[in-house]
Parts: C-alpha cells; structure tokens; sequence
C-alpha cells in the first residue's frame, strides 16, 4: 500500500464509510502485483456517479455517461468509475450501450485480458482475481477474460491491445488468445486509426517493439494498418524491426526509422497522418525519412551539409542522426564509423552557427529591397533566395556589405 498516494486511498475510504464498495482497478493493480509502481490509479465503486458526486467537494463530471467522475482531493486528481458492464457491441468498435452494476466481478468480466481484470481493496486488503490474473501475471501471459473469439469480435482494439501488452511487458500470448486473431481480423479493420496509432505508439515506445512488430507481422494485424511493412521482403523487415529496437525511445525517431527504408518522403507523411498523428509529428517523419541515409553523403563538402542543416533546422539534428545511426548501425555496420565521421562534421557545422535562412541574413527584406531599388515584389523574394544560397554556400558572405555587393551581381546578371 505504501505505492498508493493518500488521496487516492482518502476517496478509497470516504466511499467505503458511505457503505458503498470500491476497489483499485486495471493496470495498477496490474502494476502492483507485479511490483511496479503503477502510473496512474483507476477507482471502481458500486457508488453511482450522482452518489459520488455527492461525496466529495470538488468533483468534475468528465466521463458523466460513461459512469466516470474525477474528484480533485488535495489537489490530486483520482478518476472514480462506476462498477458497468456493457450492452452488445453492434460495429465491433463501441458497446452500444453501458448498464451500472453492483458487483465488482461483472465489471472485472468486460475487461480484456485477466491480468488487467483484478481489483484491490487497499484498506481490507482484499484482492479480487476472478480469472486468474496472478496466475497469468507469473507464467507472463496475456489471456483473454473468457472466449478470445468473442472478446476480439466485440472490440476489433483488443488484438492490438493484446500484442501491444505483450511487448511492453515482456509476456507472450497465450495460444488460444493469439489463435483467435487472424479470424477476428475483419472486426481490427473497423476500429478507428487513431485508437489503433495510440496502441502502435505505446508499442514502438516500449523495451521489446522489435517482437512486438515480428507478432503484429505473425498475426495479420500489420498488414491492416501498414501495409508497407507487411508486405516488405522478410530480410528487410527484419532490419527495419532491428533498427527500431535499436533507435531511442523517441516517437518521431521510432517512427522515422520504420518508414524510412520501405518508402519515401510523401508516401512517409501520408503514412502519418493516415495513422492520425497530428500534422507537426507526420511533417516531422516525413522530413527525417527523407534524410535518413545519409550512408550516402559521406564525404560531401561543407556547403552540401550546411544545405541538409537547414533544411533538418538545427533543432532535428540529434532526431536525424539518431535514426541515421539505428539504420546504419544494423544494415550496414562496416559503414558506421565513416556516418558517424559525418554527423560529427555536421553537428560541428551547426556548433558554427551559420545562417541557414532568411532570417539569419544580414540585410532585411527592406534593406533588399532598398539595394535592388524596388518596392515589394516577387525579385525580392527571388534576390533573398539567391542571398542564402550564397551564404549557405560560404557563410563568411553573411555582411550588409558582401550581400550587397552580392546583389549588384546578381542584378546585372539578370538584367542581361
Ligand atoms: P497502461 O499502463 O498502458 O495505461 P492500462 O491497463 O491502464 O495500461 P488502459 O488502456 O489505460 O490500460 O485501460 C485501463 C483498463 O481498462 C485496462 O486495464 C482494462 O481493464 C480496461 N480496458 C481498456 N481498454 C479496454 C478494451 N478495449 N476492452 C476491455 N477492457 C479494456
Ligand atoms: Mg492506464
């Protein structure tokens, strides 16, 4: 119990003094057994909302139909649920309706797999494992709450969930639940894709994403959702999980290095924002794909990797050389040190501060516009471009006087 923050088991208590039964439920109970501590603690009661909400102070009614009441004690948000079970699932996405119950085993039972199904009184020390949670937590098993077939039919998430557990925890899944997979994969191909991009992340994020990626391969969920990686030659999907397993813990990067050797740029942040990351996160993919083999420049002069600097822009340098590094690293490790000699060159360039854009040039757009003796218009767009190529090219150009000069030329020379 000393896990257990005292707000939590102050609104443990003040439910239980009101004679209503609760219990911590799902994942930290999941944590507790396991002896980690949990991240967040998920309260159950027989308590109805308007019960709860009459129980406390501060409550926020955020989940109000879902039977779901944050209470804010001492500063600490505590998310209290009503014991519910569910109606049928009509679409195989959501439970068309939820009914409130009194019993913890019926809410336990609409849970997904056993481990997550056990519920715990800190204060009578009770433990409520109807489906043998510890059990699977020892043999590190993820097994459906009853049927698999029925569970996965009802919510196409829950395969996915399955897969995405057993590579954060380190489990394998047990034959029966891993067997009703591939029939229930018509029902996975209707759940929306953000839901299924939130589990794919919690995999690529966690310690064992390269067998997470091989069993979502096995079973057929990949190729409803990536395709590109499905149906990618085995040798080389091997390498891509391996240089994932092997890049930081950093979604953009994860995500990057997954991509980055089965398609380009555009296809990259089509890819993303097909999987709903927000815009920033795709464009951010797509532009470390595009960069990602950098196996290729090695020996480029300054200039050239002064261009790649600015179009990474220096804060993305330690993202690109990040999935450089897990790429090159696991495709080709005899190149590695000559890489590395590149991204140093790099990072040294960006220590240089160089200007990079527009705005790093030492004349305003007004003092362009002033030298060339123009009012606004598309040649001083067309002359700034030209002013950074030129100092991309040699940044030691970067004075009003050189740039001006610089424009003198450029003007004669279009002028002709
Ligand atoms: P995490 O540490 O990843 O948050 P968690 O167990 O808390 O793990 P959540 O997705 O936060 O997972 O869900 C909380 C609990 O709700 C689960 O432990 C499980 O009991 C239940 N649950 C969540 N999603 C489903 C689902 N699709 N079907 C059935 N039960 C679910
Ligand atoms: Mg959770």
């Amino acid at each position: 119990n000393a896990d257990i923050p005292q707000p939590v088991l102050d609104v443990i208590a003040r439910l239980r003094d009101l004679g209503h039964a609760v219990y911590l439920v799902g994942g930290c109970v999941r944590d507790m057994v396991r002896l980690v501590h949990p991240k967040d603690f998920d309260v159950a009661t027989s308590a109805l909302p308007q019960e709860v909400q009459g129980a406390f102070r501060k409550v926020i009614p955020t989940g109000i139909q879902h039977g779901t009441v944050t209470v804010l004690q001492n500063g600490t948000h505590v998310e209290v649920t009503t014991f519910r079970s569910e109606g049928d699932y009509l679409d195989g996405r959501r439970p068309s309706s939820v009914a409130f119950e009194r019993d913890i085993v019926k809410d336990l039972s609409r849970r997904d797999f056993t481990i997550n199904a056990m519920a715990y009184n800190p204060l009578d020390r009770e433990l409520v494992d109807p489906f043998g949670g510890q059990s699977d937590l020892r043999s590190q098993l993820i097994r459906c709450v009853g049927s698999a077939q029925e569970r996965f039919s009802e919510d196409g998430l829950r395969p996915l969930r399955a897969v995405r557990f057993a590579a954060v925890l380190g489990f394998a899944l047990d034959s029966a639940t891993r067997a009703a997979i591939p029939a229930t994969l018509g029902v996975f191909r209707k759940v929306a894709l953000e839901r299924v991009r939130e589990e794919l992340v919690k995999l690529l994020l966690s310690p064992r994403a390269e067998s997470g990626l091989l069993l979502l391969a096995d079973t057929g969920l990949l190729d409803v959702f990536l395709p590109e990686l499905a149906r990618a030659e085995a040798s080389a999907a091997a390498s891509v999980r391996a240089a994932v397993q092997a890049s930081p813990l950093e979604v953009e990067v994860r995500v990057a290095v997954l991509l980055a050797d089965l398609v380009d740029r555009a296809q990259a942040r089509d890819i993303g924002l097909r999987l709903k990351f927000p815009n920033k996160v795709a464009d951010l993919v797509a532009l470390l794909v595009e960069h990602a083999k950098a196996e290729t420049r090695v020996g480029e002069p300054d200039a050239a990797l002064r261009r790649l600097l600015a179009r990474l822009g220096p804060p993305q340098l330690p993202l690109w050389a990040a999935v450089v590094r897990a790429r090159v690293g696991v495709r080709q490790p005899d190149a590695l040190p000559a890489v590395e000699a590149l991204i140093a060159r790099v990072e040294a360039l960006a220590a240089a501060k160089p200007p990079l854009t527009a705005k790093d040039l030492s004349l305003t757009g007004g003092d362009i516009m002033a030298a060339l003796g123009v009012g606004p218009s598309p040649i001083v767009g067309e002359a700034t471009r030209f002013l950074v190529e030129s100092v991309l090219d040699d940044p030691s150009l970067n004075t009003a006087d050189a740039l001006r000069q610089r424009l003198q030329a450029w003007q004669a020379q279009v002028a002709r």
